[in-house]
């Protein structure tokens, strides 16, 4: 259960699409001044080095971050709003214009933090989870971050609902063990259940695996149930079947912001042709009302 480690993927195509989701949900929920509760069911260890260690052996952050900083350089177009965003916050850890260091959720939503929001992560991994909470503690709202050594899944739901009722939640699983597929499901049931209309960001791999190829339809079954709008976002960036690499994955958002559809329209075409490898690049963004 303990074999992934997310430094191997860190700032790959799959960490874009998420990051960037995931930023622009966190802009529009603070544009209130209300208290945002954040919850990052799946932390990871918060901060990668991509020169060293899992990530300089996977390179996966080659036909990401590197990909896409490389590709914009040389384009003449303007740059959409939610791309210079996201590469704005992976700037932040890096003194020089290369990127060394890449952000994971838990930084993403750190930095981000007002005096009034609070963060809190879980992570099962023995080790993650140490590197996660000397990450942390590093920062100056430290303070405001609180750090579990917990299942996600199943915590999810004591936090809700917060008692600001204004809340983002990112459910990040490895999906390394099955039943995260299931375990996936009961959690967003349970967690609608609460607090229907909390701002749901779950990312899955898209996989030639029975349980993958169903998930986007199971939650929007869910999110339908509980009378909820959606939005799904996919990013194919080849499509060599047989190849065991990861070349695609998706964002479910249950009750998205009005905005995330259009600011989706303008970016995913350009990640489409920034980190496409093949002609099986693609992109799909579809929405559903509640
Ligand atoms: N959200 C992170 C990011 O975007 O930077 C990446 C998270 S990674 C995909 C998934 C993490 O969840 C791994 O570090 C894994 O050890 C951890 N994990 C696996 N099962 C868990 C569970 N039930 N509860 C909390 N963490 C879990």
């Amino acid at each position: 259960m303990f074999s992934y480690r997310h430094a191997f993927h860190a700032g790959s195509h799959a960490d874009i699409l998420k990051h960037l989701i995931t930023i622009q949900l966190l802009r529009y929920l603070q544009e209130k001044p209300g208290a945002l509760s954040i919850v990052d069911t799946h932390a990871g260890a918060g901060l990668y080095n991509l020169q060293d260690g899992f990530a300089a052996i996977s390179q996966e952050s080659a036909g990401g971050i590197v990909r896409l900083q490389d590709h914009l350089a040389s384009a003449s177009a303007s740059v959409p709003e939610s791309i210079s965003d996201y590469l704005t916050c992976v700037a932040i850890e890096n003194a020089t214009e290369s990127t060394a260091l890449y952000p994971g959720s838990p930084f993403i939503f750190a930095r981000l933090l007002r005096p009034q929001d609070r963060l809190r992560l879980f992570e099962l991994h023995p080790n993650e989870i140490d590197i996660l909470r000397s990450n942390i503690n590093q920062l100056n709202r430290a303070k405001q971050v609180d750090v579990y050594s917990a299942d996600g899944f199943s915590r999810l739901k004591g936090l809700l609902p917060p008692p600001s009722r204004r809340g983002l939640v990112l459910i990040d699983p490895s999906y390394e063990d099955k039943q995260d597929y299931r375990n996936l499901e009961s959690c967003l049931e349970e967690a609608l259940t609460r607090f229907a209309t909390g701002c749901y960001a779950i990312w899955y791999p898209v996989i030639a695996r029975r349980e993958s190829i169903a998930l986007a339809d199971r939650l929007g079954t869910i999110a339908k149930a509980h009378q909820r709008s959606w939005l799904r976002a996919e990013l194919r960036v080849e499509n060599a079947p047989g190849e065991r690499r990861l070349q695609a994955s998706g964002m479910f958002i249950v009750n998205p912001p009005w905005t995330l559809h259009n600011h989706l329209k303008d970016a995913l075409p350009i990640l489409k042709k920034a980190l496409g490898l093949d002609s099986g690049a693609s992109y799909t963004l579809q929405s559903g009302e509640a």
